[in-house]
């Protein structure tokens, strides 16, 4: 069977490997769509994030849905969740699988991940889709559950004045959740005019493009009150944190979701110090393919405009750089054979 692994920077192969032969509490999965996500192009262009460095060639993806292929529900298309937590350390036990001392995490450290035509995967960690959703949308579940997990930090309630800055992905599901969430207005700011535009149409009311000039313009539209909540979704420099800080009112919550390439995050202190400002970091999420589900089978999330590249198995060179040079919203992989 194909996998996709990283060697080193900027090296990534198709290889032939042996299938994996699941264990008992385990099933075989067939992989269908794997989305390429901003944390595999870190590894792609720097050899991981952060103190996480590449330590042998690994298998990328943890976007992903599947076909169960082996036991009583072969056929079954399944969203997947990439994050294994030992459930009996004092992190679990407290509540927060994310912050997990065991935790293996699909494509990531010593975890090989979803980009290959078979994945022996915990039963534990898998979630039959509804008929009425695609095996393009169960991919796309995982970045909801971010974004899902970023709105429960900032606590977003009906009428607020909300911020999302970065408007990728993340941001943009996060504009649509903080959208059905009841945000009274929602600015979004970004570096390329298009995805400003994807965000009106995700629920945005309020679009500047992030040139250093945004703070401004968004604190006198809200009367230089500021915003309820921030949330910084962008990730690649520390800009979208100032703004962040900057446009929170007065003992407001900024919330930063985006993994900053230099591994620094820096704001001014005064700015968020003398308004008393709660700053959040979002580790990720806990448990939310149930609710992730729920919204998109019921039509309160519509996950279809963000796909906008979708490439076969082979083209996975392609798929890397259209997502590394940030053209349209999600590069997904799809893997040939799987039919549910
Ligand atoms: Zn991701
Ligand atoms: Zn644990």
């Amino acid at each position: 069977m194909k996998a996709i692994r990283l060697y080193g920077i900027n090296d990534l192969r198709i290889d032939d490997v042996p299938p994996p032969i699941p264990q008992a509490n385990e099933v075989l999965l067939q992989t269908k769509s794997v989305g390429v996500c901003g944390s595999d192009v870190h590894y792609f262009h720097e050899g991981g994030t952060g103190s996480v460095q590449l330590v042998r060639p690994l298998i990328l993806g943890h976007e992903f849905s599947a076909i169960i292929a082996s036991g009583p529900d072969q056929g079954t298309l399944v969203a997947v969740d990439p994050a294994l937590n030992c459930g009996v350390c004092e992190f679990c036990k407290e509540g927060n699988p994310n912050f997990c001392v065991n935790l293996k995490f699909a494509g990531s450290e010593d975890t090989d991940g979803a980009m290959q035509t078979f994945l022996a995967w915990p039963r534990t960690a898998i979630y039959p889709l509804p008929s009425s959703m695609t095996p393009d949308e169960g991919a796309m579940l995982e970045p909801l559950g971010i974004a899902i997990h970023a709105l429960r930090l900032g606590k977003v309630f009906p009428g607020m004045d909300v911020g999302v800055f970065g408007t990728g992905p993340i941001g943009l599901l996060t504009i649509m959740m903080a959208k059905i969430a009841g945000a009274g207005r929602i600015f979004a700011t970004d570096r390329l005019t298009d995805r400003l535009k994807m965000a009106k149409d995700c629920g945005a009311t309020h679009v500047f493009q992030a040139d250093g000039h945004e703070v401004d313009p968004i604190l006198s539209a809200t009367g230089n009150r500021g915003l309820d909540v921030t949330f910084e979704t962008a990730g690649d420099d520390g800009s979208a944190v100032e703004t962040a800080i900057q446009t929170a009112k007065r003992g407001g919550t900024a919330v930063l979701v985006g993994i900053p390439s230099e591994d620094i995050t820096q704001f001014t202190a005064s700015a968020a110090r003398r308004r008393g400002l709660t700053i959040k970091l979002s580790r990720r999420m806990k448990n939310t393919y149930p609710l992730s589900i729920r919204l998109v089978s019921t039509g309160q999330i519509n996950l279809k405009p963000l796909i906008t590249h979708t490439f076969p198995l082979e083209a996975y060179q392609q798929a890397f750089q259209t997502a590394a040079d940030r053209q349209g919203i999600k590069v997904l992989i799809n893997f040939p054979g799987a039919s549910s």
